[in-house]
């Protein structure tokens, strides 16, 4: 499963900067508006405890070489996450000021959408706004976002009006049915992009969900607020106000999920070329902020993670919250759904404190699950197939 994350914010917030410290590759940084005009992205490995421990608890073979195991090949192999460094969005993006509607077009490909908004006060990094406000920022990044949903929904609602006058018809087929059942959501999202509304935030039943969810809709997309700086600087009121508009989203864990985070992306930079025995000397916690913010992504998605072991490979596979043990076989391959029989299943903490696969199985720790099994996050899983 590809992931990709999208990265948007004012010009001189901290992306690049961002962006450099997740990937840790070269991009252009540059203290002024439009410094890196191609989107860039990078692939970011997904940190994960459960795969080393287990990797060493199978003895798994070590990776080929070095390049290898930065490309996750080898044998230890942990789940990735894309992101994307969309650059330069302005007020009147939507209307092709600044890069304008090219690079807009690449959110669109996007499953996540991460807003950077600048909380740092530093007077020597040109603010592209008149002051450090961070709501008015996500703010500036909506209204261009729901230009762009707006001229996408228009656009759609004129190509259907065809289908649906003819849905008007008695012997209506199903599939003008579904163009009326489309129109009356495009309807509803129209209302709301036109009172300046982000999709996300708005009440839409499953049925409607599905529906927009197929248009890529920019304002519709899970997103993820960065509030770059310290601690300090972010006022009890932005994260409040963020509070508030975080409300509505209940498509993840029933709206509980804290949608924002706190990351001085200076210090993270600085900070990212450290080990952990350095980070731990220096008193910093043990996962990055950049580790936590990767993290916050995968969750954002309502991702989780199963794993296989075994000398051979240890690996972390991405899944959905939800989903069934055939479906995660067809992770893994896609015959194995269908050719799915039943899974042996074991807690990743059970296995490593079992001492092994044979005493663990002594123990009754290995479970026989069926078609109906709903895998969960860190399950060790070995698939029996026909
Ligand atoms: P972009 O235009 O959003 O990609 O912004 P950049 O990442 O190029 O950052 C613009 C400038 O702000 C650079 O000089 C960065 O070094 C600086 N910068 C980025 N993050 C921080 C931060 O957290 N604190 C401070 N003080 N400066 C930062």
């Amino acid at each position: 499963m590809a992931l990709s994350i999208g990265i948007v914010g004012l010009p001189n917030v901290g992306k690049s900067t961002l962006f450099k410290t997740l990937t840790k590759k070269q991009v252009l940084i540059a203290n002024y508006p439009f410094a890196t005009i191609d989107p860039s992205v990078g692939v970011v490995l997904v940190p994960d405890e459960r795969v080393d421990k287990l990797w060493e608890f199978s003895k798994s073979a070590l990776p080929v070489s070095a390049t290898q195991k930065a490309l996750q090949a080898g044998k230890k192999i942990y789940a990735t996450v894309g992101f994307v460094d969309i650059a330069g969005l302005v007020k009147g993006a939507a209307e092709g000021e600044g890069l304008g509607n090219k690079f807009l077009s690449h959110i669109r490909e996007v499953d996540a959408v991460l807003y950077v908004l600048r909380a740092f006060k530093n007077a020597d990094i040109i603010n592209t706004q008149q002051e450090v406000n961070p709501l008015k920022e996500k703010e500036i990044l909506d209204v261009e976002l729901i230009l762009k949903d707006l001229e996408t929904v228009n656009k759609r609602v004129e190509s259907l009006a065809g289908d649906v006058r003819a849905a008007k018809n008695p012997s209506t087929s199903l599939m003008a049915r579904d163009a009326i059942k489309e129109m009356d959501v495009l309807k509803k999202a129209k209302e709301f992009l036109s009172q300046q509304k982000v999709l996300v935030e708005q009440e839409f039943t499953e049925d409607e969900s599905e529906i927009l969810k197929s248009f890529q809709l920019l304002t519709f997309k899970p997103r993820l607020y960065l509030l770059n700086g310290k601690p300090k600087e972010v006022s009890q009121e932005t994260l409040d106000a963020l509070k508030v508009y975080n409300k509505n989203d209940g498509r993840q864990n029933g709206g509980i999920f804290e949608n924002y985070i706190i990351l001085d992306i200076g210090t993270e930079y600085e900070a990212e070329s450290l080990s952990i025995q350095e980070r731990i000397e220096l008193g910093l916690p043990e996962l990055s902020g950049t580790d936590m913010l990767i993290k916050k992504s995968y969750e954002l998605l309502g991702l989780q993670t199963f794993l296989t072991t075994g000398e051979d490979e240890t690996r972390a596979w991405t899944i959905h919250k939800g989903d069934t043990a055939p479906n995660a076989g067809a992770a893994i391959h896609s015959d194995f759904e269908q050719k799915f029989v039943k899974a042996e299943v074991i807690f990743w903490e059970d296995l490593i404190k079992a001492g092994s696969y044979t005493k663990a199985r002594e123990m009754g720790l290995i479970r026989t699950e069926g078609k109906e099994y709903v895998v969960k996050d860190g399950d060790v899983i070995e698939f029996k197939h026909g």
